[in-house]
């Protein structure tokens, strides 16, 4: 009887077979732009892959940890190999294989149970947002010194601080006298779900708020699903497979039994892993055609709304710099939706940041995992971000709200990051789509 592990070696051993070893994936990795060592390259870890596969490299050794857990996870090599090579995948059946050998770390195993059980969950973000509201985050963030272990410490509480709402946009809520637009919502009155999620839920219950609303102008009917769980997808990123494909299958179960047509998603990250539920499940017979079905069914919410072509709301006058979340760009293949809704904000100035294609380092828990390298990514995207000097960040993914936000913070930059949609929100808002327009709150 073939084993977790074992299954895993061989999905690996099918996977690795197409690639060529040509190297076009190397200008796009940011490890390896920064690093300069091919093991820190997508082709480099391929190779280690490939010996620990065939048996020539332990998985549990120094080696084949490091670089391993050095890979951002950010997929910027797949839609530049020529090959297809499933790298995301690979990756995750790579870290897999490791923490089979040897546990992961402390910090990682410990992020991993509390975020995949209900109840520890609530009493993380539930401290989390005692810290954010009474300002203790901000105040550590600022205090704490940039050395050793409380390097994690200060940018975990910095990227708490970063997740307070945004006040740059509620002192430009001036009220609105814009008649509101009178095209019909676009959604027909099709029955969508929302993945409510784990970080989202705990920390940005406003974009869930905002994700709700914005569908509703749209048209859509929004049906609440209980029994869905966290997606997932910081689970298979961290190599724990079994977790993911327990909540996989939780979240299979409740969506497909709501019946909706469509499951909206507001953070990149968890579409990409829903997008790819066949694929974490394509072992087991019992799920892998509802795992297609479920999957099958998932939008992101900038992509459906550009899809019905977003209603336009009044003025709210601002620039933002746009930032592409990796699970949305090259994972998702998706660039332009967002863009399409930020340009049904009237008053809106987008522009999209220098190497907005690239990683900001925030990669799941990377930023707090990976501190050296994850700052250093981390300080280049807040120096592109701050470059082109718009009021405001935007970009539809928590982590990277998190990242940016968190760098932000440190540098004691005025900038806040949102998610599109809380742009649009506030346009709607002040159009008078949700009742009178009114004074931002
Ligand atoms: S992963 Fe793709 S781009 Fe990279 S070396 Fe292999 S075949 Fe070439
Ligand atoms: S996922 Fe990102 S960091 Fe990892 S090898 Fe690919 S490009 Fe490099």
């Amino acid at each position: 009887m073939s084993t977790p592990l074992a299954e895993a070696l061989e999905a690996q051993r099918e996977r690795l077979l197409p690639c060529v070893h040509c190297g076009f994936c190397l200008p796009a990795c940011p490890t390896y732009n920064r690093l300069g060592d091919e093991n820190d390259s997508p082709r480099g870890r391929l190779h280690l892959m490939k010996a620990v596969v065939e048996g020539r490299l332990d998985a549990a050794s120094d080696a084949f940890r490091t670089h391993i857990d050095r890979c951002l996870g950010c997929r910027a090599c797949e839609p530049v190999c020529p090959s297809g090579v499933e790298y995301g995948t690979l990756l995750e059946l790579a870290r897999h294989v490791a923490a089979e050998r040897r546990p992961q770390g402390f910090l990682t195993r410990a992020l991993l149970l509390v975020m995949a059980s209900r109840p520890l969950r609530a009493l993380f973000f539930l401290g989390g947002r005692v810290l954010r509201g009474s300002g203790l985050a901000a105040v550590g963030a600022r205090v704490l010194p940039d050395v050793g272990p409380l390097r994690s410490a200060r940018f975990g509480l910095a990227m708490l601080a970063a997740t307070a709402a945004a006040t740059t946009l509620a002192a430009k809520g001036e009220r609105s006298a814009a008649a509101p637009s009178h095209d019909p919502p676009r959604g027909a009155r099709r029955q969508v779900a929302l993945l409510t999620g784990c970080v989202q839920e705990g920390l940005y219950g406003r974009v869930n708020d905002a994700t709700r609303r914005t569908l509703e102008a749209n048209g859509f009917d929004v049906v609440e699903v209980s029994g869905q769980d966290c997606c997932g997808a910081l689970h298979a990123h961290g190599g724990d497979l079994e977790r993911a494909r327990a909540l996989a299958r939780a979240n299979i179960d409740a969506f497909i039994a709501a019946g909706v047509e469509l499951v909206v998603v507001n953070a990149a990250g968890c579409g990409a892993a829903m997008k790819e539920y066949a694929t974490l499940l394509g072992h087991d017979s019992a799920y892998v055609a509802r795992a297609r079905d479920c999957a099958g069914r998932v939008r992101d919410v900038t992509e459906l709304l550009a899809e019905v072509g977003p209603r336009r709301g009044a003025p709210v006058a601002c620039s933002v710099a746009y930032d592409h979340p990796c699970h949305l760009l090259h994972a998702q293949r998706i660039s332009q939706p967002p863009l399409r809704v930020l340009g049904a904000v009237p008053g809106v100035e987008v522009r999209v940041v220098a190497n907005a294609e690239e990683c900001c380092g925030g990669a799941g828990i990377y930023g707090i995992t990976h501190p050296d390298l994850g700052g250093r990514i981390g300080r280049d995207k807040v120096a592109a971000v701050r470059g082109v000097g718009a009021d405001l960040a935007a970009t539809p993914n928590p982590g990277c709200m998190m990242q940016i936000g968190a760098g932000l913070v440190l540098e004691g930059a005025r900038e806040r990051v949102v998610h599109p949609v809380e742009l649009l929100d506030e346009s709607y808002r002040r159009a008078g789509y949700y009742g009178a327009p009114t004074s931002a709150p």
